[in-house]
């Protein structure tokens, strides 16, 4: 038996690993390597293992097209059954062996109209015609429905946290407020927390009902795009009035009220150079030294066009700006909420900001095809909704909230993992995409593979190498 040492990273920091080496030579295109970083030597990344190792080249060799390696066991082999059968007890195993904590979540959306008219919005796409508040007739049979799942949730699944949601439209204007305290009184009633995603324009004017609520309300979530200049341009009124002024007094007020506040900013080539200024801001308001205080930084994206918008920015190209702004690699008070194929191997490297994607499940590409977190969003006519993105888009409703229960994604498109088309398994980037977001692979078929595929290697060359060259300069992060 022939022993050779690769250098593996555990917990950011690289260890030498003595591994066996193997007389027969393994397919294995589905590895990621990378050979410009150090000489002689590869970077293997096995995404369905979440495994980074830095290999000798005598053991990786390309053969009829194929790349082949000969380290033994080290690397799971998707194109055997017996390989395939491997990862599917890993996938399974997450469920049984460690189970997460499974969530339940049932969102309201009072209506689907809203104050403010944001360049970017995916339900303007939708051209929603039913703008109305959901009148009480609907209201009580969509609580009473509520009220029958979340009984039985308790009886059948104690261990599932429930959480209620108030999103829209905008939940937060006065057409939609009656409705809304007749949510929270329901939420106080059932023992349930809700946590509020609104764009904030019109908070600090209903503080005096929401106040009564402060029992119930986990987080108030808003958005503000960049300084004022910048975020005016993004989220304005119907009006075409900049709505920068009216959020950050509402920000200001519900944290001196100890109400959790999350602030995030979606990131685009528009607003990116402008994210310094933002949290300058955040310092001179004093913000981020409120403990109920959390900044995230989301992206925009286009899920659902036939072609990625030009104001999209991959992953990596967002990461590498928070590294400049802070190049210790923490904060204290920002979150990333942007990474997506990227987030296994962004954790890896100590530069994830404190992602930590709730309910989603490995071999998963986000919390919405994952079946730890189960739920829905709810509208006027008691139509439901899987993700965000769908919310309000008919094509993609699950039903009528009276046919549905919590679980109902799980027979709908939304339902898909790395095992639901064949590409995703012996894809190089497999275990970190598993088959992507359910939405764009509708809109834009194997185009959405491209652009993944594009995205991490985006990501490789700007922060990957980066990254792993300062790593193995310095001694102390490589351990015996
Ligand atoms: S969706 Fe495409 S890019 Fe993603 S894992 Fe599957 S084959 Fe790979
Ligand atoms: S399916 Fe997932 S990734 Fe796609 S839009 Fe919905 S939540 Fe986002």
């Amino acid at each position: 038996m022939i022993l050779q040492n690769v250098l593996t990273m555990y917990k950011k920091k690289f260890k030498s690993e003595t591994i066996e080496i193997s007389s027969k030579w393994q397919r294995a295109d589905h590895l990621y390597y990378i050979n410009d970083i150090i000489k002689n030597n590869t970077v293997v990344i096995d995404s369905l293992f979440n495994i980074l190792d830095i290999v000798n080249n005598s053991h990786i060799k390309t053969n009829n097209k194929n790349t082949m390696i000969n380290i033994a066991n080290r690397y799971s082999d998707p194109f055997s059954s017996e390989g395939r059968k491997t990862i599917e007890e890993k996938y399974k195993a997450q469920f049984v062996d460690k189970p997460k904590r499974k969530v339940c979540y049932f969102s309201l959306c009072p209506s689907f109209s809203c104050n403010l008219a944001c360049t970017y919005c995916f339900e303007e796409d939708y051209n929603i015609k039913h703008k109305k508040v959901i009148n009480r007739e609907n209201l009580k049979i969509a609580l009473e429905k509520i009220k029958i799942e979340i009984l039985r949730i308790r009886e059948k699944e104690p261990e599932t946290d429930i959480k209620l949601e108030l999103f829209g439209g905008e939940p937060i204007q006065r057409s939609n407020i009656s409705i809304v305290e007749i949510y929270l009184n329901f939420a106080r009633e059932q023992k349930c927390s809700v946590s509020i995603v609104t764009n904030g324009y019109e908070l600090r004017d209903h503080v005096l009902t929401l106040i009564k609520y402060r029992d119930v309300i986990s987080q108030i979530s808003l958005t503000l795009d960049g300084p004022e200049n910048i975020h005016n341009s993004m989220r304005v009124t119907q009006n075409n009035k900049g709505s920068f002024e009216k959020i950050t007094e509402a920000i200001d007020l519900y944290l001196r009220l100890k109400i959790n506040v999350s602030v995030a900013t979606n990131v685009c080539r528009e607003n990116i150079n402008s994210l310094k200024d933002l949290f300058e801001f955040y310092y001179k308001k004093n913000w981020i030294n409120y403990p109920n205080f959390t900044a995230y930084i989301g992206q925009v994206a286009s899920r659902t066009s036939k072609k990625i918008k030009s104001n999209v920015l991959y992953e990596g190209e967002i990461l590498e700006k928070i590294l400049k702004i802070f190049p210790d690699k923490k904060s204290k008070w920002l979150k990333a909420s942007f990474l997506k194929i990227t987030e296994q191997i962004a954790s890896s490297l100590g530069v994830s900001f404190g992602q930590n994607e709730y309910g989603k499940a490995k071999y998963h590409y986000c919390w919405s095809s994952s079946p730890i977190y189960c739920g829905y969003y709810f509208g006027p006519n008691l139509e439901t909704y899987r993700c965000v993105v769908s919310v309000g888009n008919q094509k993609y409703s699950l039903g009528d909230i009276r046919n549905v229960n919590y679980k109902s994604f799980s027979s709908s498109i939304f339902n898909r993992n790395i095992f639901s088309n064949k590409d995703c398994l012996t894809c190089n980037i497999g275990g970190f995409c598993s088959g992507g977001c359910v939405l764009e692979r509708l809109c834009r078929g194997k185009q959405m593979c491209q652009y993944e595929h594009n995205c991490f290697e985006d990501f490789v060359n700007r922060i990957v190498k980066s990254q792993l060259k300062n790593l193995l300069s310095n001694k102390e992060f490589v351990t015996k």
